[in-house]
């Protein structure tokens, strides 16, 4: 892997969310868009991808966790509730990922519900922005 575009691709990713754009990497040969942004497709290996903005249509798949987690509490604190999910872009990539808003009384009534529409919110942590997902419901 050549570790300088990676880090230039981590970079322009963070610097997309600034922007207020969720950003992938859609390969020039297969056009698979990866998210999050690799160096490389996924799909067919192709090293040549480009950016591509996601368009922010997916779904909760599974929830990964049994219970409301406690090792990130500058989360709950800062966004309420949350839980831990297997979510599925449009674009196909299946990520685990934070969806926001998600309470221990309603993680039973939602897995009964899967797939479950979400969409991305960018959020501002300590110093950066980063991508959580919340119920478009
Ligand atoms: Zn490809």
């Amino acid at each position: 892997m050549d570790k300088q575009n990676y880090e230039l691709i981590v970079k322009g990713f963070y610097d997309f969310l600034e922007e207020g754009k969720v950003m992938g990497r859609k390969c020039t040969r297969c056009g698979e868009v990866g998210f999050p942004p690799f160096i490389a497709c996924n799909e067919c290996g192709c090293p040549k991808t480009e950016w591509a903005e996601i368009s922010g249509e997916a779904t909760v798949t599974g929830l990964t966790m049994p219970g409301i987690m406690q090792n990130f509490p500058d989360v709950a604190e800062a966004f309420g509730p949350y839980c831990f999910a297997s979510v599925k872009l449009k674009e196909g990539s299946e990520i685990n990922a934070i969806v926001l808003g998600v309470t221990a009384s309603d993680r039973d009534g939602l897995r009964q519900r899967l797939p479950v529409p979400v969409k991305p919110r960018i959020v501002q942590r300590d110093g950066y922005k980063t991508v959580f997902w919340e119920l478009a419901e």
